[in-house]
């Protein structure tokens, strides 16, 4: 294949990379900010908790508002730029310490979110013509740039925290999203092809395989396939509720919990890595956010190899089944985190190889699960419900960031017994997701 990507696909990876810097770089720092009594405002585990889950609710409900201003109309480059002059003042006005600038700051940012994140991935796509073989490589190469934003973002904010405080940190992250909409607006000529009305973006929607599969799925009666879609939506539910323990939970127990002087392996590298800025004693929780993302980078690629390599062999498993697996396997990361709770005692610390571990899990399970989602709904969905249910995946994740509320428990169970139920939870929705793969897979065959 001589094709190559247009130059656009470059412009939008350099501008999402930065905005996903600036995002998880406040998210990282968010939760423990809250908690600390000198510099934040010395919330409880339960309070902060609950404002994180309700940040996240809203920050994935509003890119249905955002898609739609796009489409009737800004269009996407006039969108996006108002979603990142949102995130830059939202990010500014964390670094500066009072709860009037705090929920300002909240609302910016979920204004910021809504307008940029759906339409600079929809342009993405419209960078390629109708059936491109190019555009999942596109998707692919666009995911590590949000990856590989979010690997750095907590690097840098645990760096700038260690020497200046929570305030900079911030601020920091507005810098980041100033880089990511110069970089935008200074190369949009690239992407002004892309910036296409509605009625073109849903030729585009359908490629050849698209077409073909939907004639496949045509024949299936439409309230079965909604069915099979609402499954899909509760497995993401309960996904996301367990995964988004991240920005909380897991950050909390990676603070408290986790010694990392007692390796010498992962101090050296994280020092290494940021060329000293870091340092890799005495890091903070917020750390530990850089996991998840380092471990999608590092897998994407061989996974990416591998699914051509079992199809060829005819055993690529359908859609359906990856998810199962996902679930199954972040089932198994949790399982993990309730052995090294018990090994902890609890209370005590025990070695940072645990947790990333458990991201190595994890990350495994969100590659089978994340990716693919929005494609499936885009080709099962009945046509005329495409925008609703499109709109229901993204209702669907911030249903599970708002049940990220369970975290509230956090200070009043003992830390396995938290872990033991995430990960009986998600294995019961897989066990689920295992015995309904026969009735999904005839409801969307194909796929
Ligand atoms: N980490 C990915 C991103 O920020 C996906 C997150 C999600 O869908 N919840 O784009």
């Amino acid at each position: 294949m001589t094709e190559r990507h247009p130059k656009g696909l470059y412009v939008l990876f350099a501008t999402e990379m930065w905005e996903r810097f600036s995002f998880y770089t406040m998210l990282a720092l968010l939760t423990l900010y809250l908690k600390n009594p000198s510099e934040g405002f010395g919330w409880s585990s339960a309070e902060a908790t609950g404002l994180y889950a309700n940040y996240l609710m809203f920050v994935y409900a509003s890119p249905i508002v955002g898609g739609l201003i796009a489409d009737r109309k800004l269009g996407f480059r006039k969108t996006i730029t108002i979603g990142g002059v949102f995130f830059i003042i939202g990010h500014v006005l964390l670094a500066f310490p009072s709860h009037v600038a705090l929920y300002s700051a909240l609302v910016c940012l979920v204004i910021g979110n809504g307008c940029f994140k759906p339409n600079i991935s929809s342009m993405v796509g419209n960078l390629y013509p109708p059936g491109s073989p190019l555009r999942d490589s596109a998707y692919n190469i666009f995911y590590m740039g949000i990856n590989i934003g979010a690997a750095f973002a907590p690097l840098v904010a645990e760096g700038v925290r260690q020497r200046y405080g929570f305030h900079p940190a911030f601020a920091v992250a507005g810098a980041g999203m100033a880089i990511g909409m110069t970089i935008f607006w200074t190369f949009q000529k690239w992407l002004v092809a892309a910036d296409k009305g509605p009625v073109q973006t849903k030729i585009d929607v359908m490629s050849d395989r698209d077409l073909d599969t939907r004639s496949d799925i045509e024949k299936i009666p439409e309230q079965n396939r909604i069915i099979a879609l609402l499954v899909i939506f509760a497995i993401v539910i309960v996904f996301w509720m367990a995964f988004h323990q991240n920005g909380s939970t897991l950050t909390y127990w990676a603070d408290k919990n986790t010694d990392w002087n007692s390796s010498k392996v992962l101090p050296a590298i994280i020092s290494f890595v940021t060329l000293g800025f870091v340092s890799g004693k005495d890091v903070s929780g917020v750390i530990s956010n850089a996991i998840n993302p380092f471990w999608i980078v590092v897998l994407s690629y061989p996974l990416s190899r591998l699914w051509p390599w079992l199809n060829r062999r005819g055993l690529e498993p359908a859609t359906t089944t990856k998810m199962a697996i996902g679930i199954l396997l972040s089932s198994g990361a949790f399982l993990l985190l309730y052995f090294a709770g018990k090994a902890g005692g609890d209370v005590g610390k025990v070695s940072p190889w645990w947790i990333v571990i458990f991201y190595l899990l994890l990350s495994l399970g969100e590659l089978l699960l994340s990716p693919m989602g929005l494609s499936l709904v885009s080709k099962v969905a009945p046509a005329r419900l495409k925008g609703v249910m499109m709109g229901g995946w993204f209702v669907a994740t911030a249903i599970g960031n708002k049940l990220t509320m369970i975290g509230q428990y956090w200070d009043v169970w003992p830390h396995s017994q938290f872990f033991l139920l995430l990960s009986s939870i998600l294995f019961v929705m897989s066990m689920l997701l295992f015995i309904l793969l026969k009735p999904l897979k005839r409801a969307m065959p194909g796929v």
